[in-house]
């Protein structure tokens, strides 16, 4: 056949089936894309501040952001259904799941809560502290949010 056939026929049988290429490049996140944002009080006790969300692409389902808590703050009772790892980055913090042992953990330090297990993370009394929570999801949803940390627990 001529070109000007060939060229007719590659036209009408259109472009090939797009097939679904994973995209190989690297993406960088600049600081200060996404403001700062405030832990809601039907989650947090005290002034919780949260940053630098991230959340990876499909099939992957890690996501997290750097959590702040003021001296008192703290999340309420809470569960993950596939864990989280906490990094503490700056300051003092407190961890305890249900029925355990309230635990410190200080910068450089990294919590492990299993899947399902009910717990709360946050801020001495008396000082600050930072964390990267990093956490999977399961059917789009990586937390399930209980009730409040009452002040007798926080100080018990
Ligand atoms: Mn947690």
């Amino acid at each position: 056949m001529n070109m000007k056939t060939a060229m007719t026929i590659a036209l009408s049988l259109g472009a090939p089936a797009a097939v679904a290429e994973p995209d190989k490049s690297v993406t960088v996140t600049r600081a200060g894309t996404h403001a700062s944002t405030v832990g809601p009080a039907s989650n947090f006790t005290g002034a919780v501040r949260v940053d630098s969300r991230f959340a990876a692409t499909a099939p992957a389902t890690v996501g997290g952001g750097t959590v702040t808590f003021e001296p008192g703050a703290r999340t309420a009772w809470h569960t993950h259904p596939l864990g989280q790892t906490l990094i503490v980055t700056a300051g003092v913090g407190l961890v305890q799941h249900w029925d355990g042992d309230v635990q410190e953990i200080r910068p450089g330090d990294i919590a492990w809560i299993p899947p399902g297990v009910k717990h709360w993370h946050g801020a001495t009394a008396t000082n600050g502290m930072s964390h990267i929570a990093i956490s999977e999801s399961l059917d789009g949803k990586s937390v399930e949010w209980m009730e409040h940390v009452t002040d007798e627990q926080y100080t018990r």
